[in-house]
């Protein structure tokens, strides 16, 4: 049974990188049939709040990457790195040092000077200790550090990158207890992945580092250590990572800005992944088309435009009655009586084809719902005197032609005709007076949907 998990740390706001890590976690789960689990990664007691807690259980239920398990949270799995921290002590894989921060320090600066790579020594591995003359001294609280192989390597076939092996001679023996008790990070990592039977770990590659040391406390506790991918980090446009000072926004204001949860999922998808050459498709094909070979192993460069396009064509892909259902809500924002016009889905129908957000569209369907506000001089521009006699003869017709956007259409035609008009005159007048702006579908459409006394009240008006 395939297990993976999404252990996003609470700290600072959410952003598109860090949801991004998410996804291919959750499809692979989705597609193997497997258990996808959520664990909040929150021991940096400092940094960590409930806030940003928040804003990834919203941002995950937004985006429907639903989870089988969890959300479990670290801080509360606390005895149970205690338990295993002084099983590792009683069976030697750990063991107390005792060195004190500034003699660490020393020793770093002697090794840097001879140019060496900073390395804690093993100096109190007990055997070491022992043999030195070195006893505990007295009043120090010592930290616990796991016993690190010395010999050969570790190696694993990563899902990303390939095959990677590091020699044991490289890593030092980590610290897995702070001198307070408290686990550090990389420990509790492999004590959640153990425990939760995590057999294939998706995550950034700003954890690769991390890898040859989780792997051989795994290892060390008698685990089979799970498969690893490491996904290649977000870039901005301009090629630095993504993130708050290089304008990333968090992942909850592409919500409230009017995107499809389902065109986030498909973008972020295609930034790190691809199926041939399928831009746009909706979770369920992600979920079907997902693979580990379908990864990509170089960053993806976050383009908004890119994803506007793609919002678009999710837009485009909706049905209107459920778009009508998803842009009520930013009717509603944009201050418009939603009973008091036409249904959201008809409107939905109309300007789906033309709105790259649902802001947007609520934004150009305003007119739908109260009068427009037109900028200064464009009703003066378009309702000249040469197309007035026009419009009076069309506010009377309006009074009983059948309110259907074809019998319209004839109307405007047959009248413009009438008064030696092309057409276009007439409309553009309608737009200004009905709409406020240039920019609408077919005028006859817009007119149908608006409502015949609504329309006729906007001409009075003017
Ligand atoms: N908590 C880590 C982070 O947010 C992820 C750790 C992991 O996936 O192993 O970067």
């Amino acid at each position: 049974m395939i297990r993976t998990r999404f252990a996003p740390s609470p700290t600072g706001f959410i952003h598109l990188g860090n949801i991004r890590s998410a996804l291919f976690p959750w499809a692979f789960a989705r597609r193997h049939g497997g258990v996808f689990i959520l664990r909040i990664e929150d021991t940096d007691t400092e940094r960590s709040t409930p806030q940003a807690t928040q804003a990834i259980l919203d941002a995950m239920a937004w985006l429907r990457l639903d989870y089988d398990e969890g959300p479990y949270f670290q801080m509360q799995r606390m005895d149970r790195y205690r338990e295993v921290i002084a099983d590792m002590l009683a069976r030697g894989l750990a063991y107390h040092c005792y060195m004190a921060p500034a003699e660490l320090d020393a020793l770093r600066e002697r090794q840097m000077a001879r140019g060496d790579k900073p390395r804690y020594d093993g100096r109190w591995r007990p055997e070491r200790a022992r043999a030195a003359g070195l006893a505990p001294p007295a009043g120090v609280a010592p930290v616990v550090r796991f016993r690190n192989p010395e010999d050969g390597s570790v190696a694993w076939d990563d899902g990303v990158k390939g095959p990677i092996a590091i020699a044991n001679a490289e890593l030092d023996d980590l610290v897995i207890a702070r001198a307070d008790g408290t686990p550090t990070y990389n420990f509790c990592v492999v004590v959640d992945d153990i425990d939760m039977r995590i057999t294939h770990v998706l995550r950034g590659d700003d954890h690769v580092n991390n890898t040859p040391r989780q792997i051989n406390m795994m290892r060390a506790l008698g685990a089979q250590p799970p498969a690893y991918a490491h996904l290649p980090t977000v870039l901005t446009p301009t090629g630095e990572k993504l993130a708050k000072r290089h304008g990333a926004r968090g992942v909850l204001q592409y919500r409230d800005d009017g995107y499809l949860p389902e065109a986030v999922v498909n973008y972020l998808a295609r930034l790190g992944w691809s199926h041939g050459d399928d831009e746009v498709f909706t979770p369920e094909q992600f979920v079907a088309w997902f693979d580990l070979d379908g990864l990509s192993s170089s960053p993806g460069r976050f383009d908004p435009d890119k994803l506007r396009w793609v919002n678009q064509e999710h837009i485009k892909r909706t049905p209107p009655a459920e778009l009508g259902a998803r842009l009520r809500p930013f009717l509603a924002g944009a201050g418009c009586d939603v009973e008091a016009g036409p249904s959201p889905a008809d409107v939905a129908a109309l300007l789906r084809d033309r709105a790259a957000t649902l802001v947007e569209m609520a934004a150009a369907a305003a007119c739908f719902y109260r009068p427009p506000v037109p900028p200064p001089g464009l009703v003066a521009q378009h309702v000249t005197d040469e197309v007035r006699p026009a419009l009076a003869a069309l506010h009377d017709a309006f009074a009983d032609v059948e309110w259907s956007r074809e019998a319209i259409g004839a109307l405007l035609k047959s009248t413009a005709a009438r008064h030696g008009l092309k057409p276009p005159q007439v409309m553009m007048a309608l737009r200004a007076l009905v709409c406020g702006t240039m920019q609408t579908p077919a005028i006859d459409a817009v007119l149908a949907l608006v409502g015949r006394e609504r329309v006729r009240e906007r001409m009075r008006a003017a």
